[in-house]
This record gives structure tokens, sequence and C-alpha cells, in this order.
């Protein structure tokens, strides 16, 4: 576990870059290869930060090599990989949402006072919670958006666990 509380590390590659931003907003610590990342590059960087490779590309999974631990993922489509991630890794789609920044991934902080009168007028009487960025300055609040990706990952949670066997 690292400071921010993430229990797995993980490193999409450049194909990946939804799935990436839908485990930033289930609160988990994950990289994303840059598109022009080489696979050398990408595999050093796993190895380097200790990240799990989460790939769909059988020729980068098969050159990992020593040091890098690489899940490649069979599932076609957003809602079976997010399936298939639970079971295999035990990723828990519920487990801190909306604690990272979607675009890169730096732990958010609650937003101050000044940044708040930045939200849209018919969102600042929202419950929050209100976050921000430190990176980016990016600010998240529950709106319909938000709300809607975690009515998804509440339910591939229940499908996590409910399914048979
Ligand atoms: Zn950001």
């Amino acid at each position: 576990m690292d400071a921010s509380g993430s229990p797995v590390r993980l490193f999409c590659d450049a194909m990946l870059a939804s799935l990436a931003r839908w485990l930033r907003a289930a609160g988990y610590d994950t990289g994303l290869a840059p598109v022009d990342a080489t696979d050398r590059a990408v595999l050093d960087a796993c190895r380097a930060q200790s990240r799990i490779l989460l790939t769909r590309d059988r020729h980068l999974a098969a050159h990992a090599g020593k040091g890098v631990m690489v899940l490649l993922l069979v599932s076609d489509g957003l809602d079976a990989q997010a399936a298939e991630l639970a079971t295999v890794l035990g990723i828990d789609w519920t487990r801190a949402p909306f604690s990272r920044c979607l675009l890169d991934n730096t732990p958010l902080r609650e937003a101050t006072a000044d940044e708040r009168t930045r939200v849209p007028p018919r969102a600042r009487d929202l419950p929050g919670p209100f976050r921000a960025c430190p990176a980016c300055s990016r600010i998240y609040w529950p709106g319909s958006h938000v709300r809607r990706m975690q009515a998804r990952m509440q339910l591939w949670s229940g499908q996590a666990t409910s399914k048979p066997g």
C-alpha cells in the first residue's frame, strides 16, 4: 500500500487510456503510457515504479521478462474488463471514489473556498465533496457526470460479488 492508500499500483498501456481513467476514478494509483511510448519505456516504467502492467498486447506482455508483473486482459469492452480486474486483481470499484485526478493520477485534496467559486452556480448547493487536483487545478464535484460514473462503478462492484461459483 502506498502513501495515498492505493493497495496496488497499476500501469495501463496507451490503448487502455479509458480504463486508466476509471481505475483512477475508483481511487487506484494508475499510470498511463503516452501514445508514443516504446515497449521498453513502458516496461522500464513499470519496473522502476513497481506497477502491475495492464495490457491487451500479447507481444508486450511476452516481452515483460523478470521484475515486471503483467496482466494480459482477455476481455473486450469496459464492463467485461472491469469484471476481469475485480476477479483477477481484487479491484474494488467502490474503494475510494473520486480521490484521484482522472487526468494525471494525482491524489485530490479538499477544494478551498476560492476554488469552490469556480464550480458552476447550479452545482454549488450540492452536498459535496468538492475536491481539487493540486497538479492541474481541475475541480471535482458530485454533478451528473460524476454520479453516472459512480453508479456504473457500483454496478461493477455488485457484479463482482454476485458472480456464481
Ligand atoms: Zn489533475
